[in-house]
């Protein structure tokens, strides 16, 4: 059982329920954790800085469509603040992530990331939904060193049906994962787990996929139904797929993780919030102790983050950020761990910045020519209004309109 293990061998796995065979994927997956990646949790600071969407997913509760939600734009100052925080508490990295908000532009979001280069020693990761190549490699110039976007799924049947095209714009989240690597991104990928009409052989072919992909992050959660969406209220169905239906079960996530560490080794795997939604107890330790070696502590101020609604009861909704540094602190070390320091990069790979380090900005490397050409080719089409389809939201909650 490892890297080379096939896609039959996957698939049995995935149906296996017998508690001492899954015992024994857990210690392999387990053993190849700490051989590859060691016994250090990297911790990056989750700052969730804007709910506006213009995507219309089936599962997602920030989808354009759903009024129920008011919405917020955090400010420069906030986002700044949120990330001294992730300093003090000696994370190497800031997560800025939103929904596919173009009120979030290219010049406001570049500023963003050189103060944030320049007044901090954070790696910064993005994970901003489908932007476009030039948008993408202005960020990067300004310093940004990672990207997450996961393809959600491999089956492209269903990706099509839950996330749906904008308008005329056809992207394809495995095309826009190459750009980010050609451009000197450190890319992040990843899926649902138990999507209606998921099959078990899909979910098989998407770690075949993390095999084949040069991903440095990928991050694995259970899909969670959210009643204010397609897919959650039943208002979207898929037909039955006789049994081959994958449920969204912890045990499920569980078993991709620990596959996915087993067929990508030295890849970093978070321990997600969605996993510790559906086992708010200790879903984060046995991830840990499953495959993973991330966390992702939530620095989102208190007052948007029950706004950031991906899917309902959410972990860590209430708890400030010093709460929340304390109590993952305190389950790392209980399960004989410890806290990882500096940017924590994939250790294998060959970044154009040099292996695993983070840029200081405007990142002089093979990637930079590649850089200068996007940047100099003419902006593409915008999509009409990007924010026509958001219900407006009373002004109070809208932090800011960057745009
Ligand atoms: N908008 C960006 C994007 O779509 O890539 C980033 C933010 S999006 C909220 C981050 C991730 O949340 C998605 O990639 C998806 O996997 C996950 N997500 C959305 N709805 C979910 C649900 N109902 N259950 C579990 N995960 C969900
Ligand atoms: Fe928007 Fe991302 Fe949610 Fe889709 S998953 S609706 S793109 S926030």
């Amino acid at each position: 059982m490892n890297a080379t293990m096939d896609k039959t061998e996957i698939l049995a796995w995935l149906r296996e329920t017998d508690a001492a065979r899954l015992a024994e994927l857990w210690r392999r997956a387990d053993e190849t954790r700490r051989r590859q990646v060691g016994d250090a949790v990297h911790l990056r600071g989750l700052v969730e800085i804007s709910n506006f969407c213009v995507r219309q997913c089936g599962y997602c509760g920030l989808r354009a469509g759903n009024t129920r939600i008011a919405r917020y734009r955090m400010l420069a100052g906030e986002i700044l603040e949120a990330a001294r925080q992730a300093v003090k508490f000696g994370y190497g990295t800031v997560v800025l992530q939103s929904g596919e908000d173009y009120g979030l532009t290219t010049s406001w979001l570049a500023d963003m990331i050189r103060q944030l280069k320049r007044e901090t020693p954070l790696a910064v990761t993005l994970s901003l939904g489908e932007r476009s190549d030039r948008e993408l490699a202005a960020w990067r110039a300004a310093g940004a060193d990672r990207y997450l976007l996961r393809f959600e799924t491999s089956d492209r049947h269903l990706l099509d049906e839950i996330h749906p095209p904008l308008g005329n714009r056809k992207r394809d989240r495995l095309a826009i994962l190459r750009r980010l690597k050609v451009l000197g991104y450190e890319i992040g990928s990843g899926i649902m787990v138990g999507l209606p009409g998921q099959t078990y052989a899909s979910v098989a072919n998407d770690i075949e996929l993390f095999r084949k992909l040069d991903l440095d992050m990928i991050g694995i959660g259970p899909y969670i139904p959210h009643p204010g969406t397609p897919l959650g209220s039943g208002f979207q169905i898929f037909p039955p797929v006789n049994g081959e239906q994958v449920p969204n079960t912890e045990l499920m996530v569980y078993k991709a993780i620990a596959l996915t560490r087993l067929v990508r080794p030295d890849a970093n795997i978070p321990a997600t919030t969605a996993l510790a939604t559906i086992n708010k107890k200790n879903g984060r330790e046995l991830g840990l102790q499953r495959g993973a070696n991330v966390f992702m502590p939530n620095l989102t101020p208190l007052k948007y983050r029950r706004l950031y609604e991906i899917y309902p009861a959410k972990a860590c909704i209430a708890e400030t950020d010093v709460k929340c540094h304390g109590c993952l602190n305190a389950r790392v070390h209980t399960i004989g761990r410890h806290i990882g320091q500096g940017p924590g990069g994939r250790r294998n790979r060959e970044s154009p910045a040099g292996r695993g380090s983070v840029s200081r900005g405007n990142p002089q490397s093979n990637s930079g020519d590649v850089l200068a050409r996007v940047l100099q080719t003419a902006e593409p089409p915008r999509v009409a209004d990007p924010r026509s389809d958001i219900v407006r939201i009373p002004q109070t909650l809208e932090a800011s309109n960057h745009g």
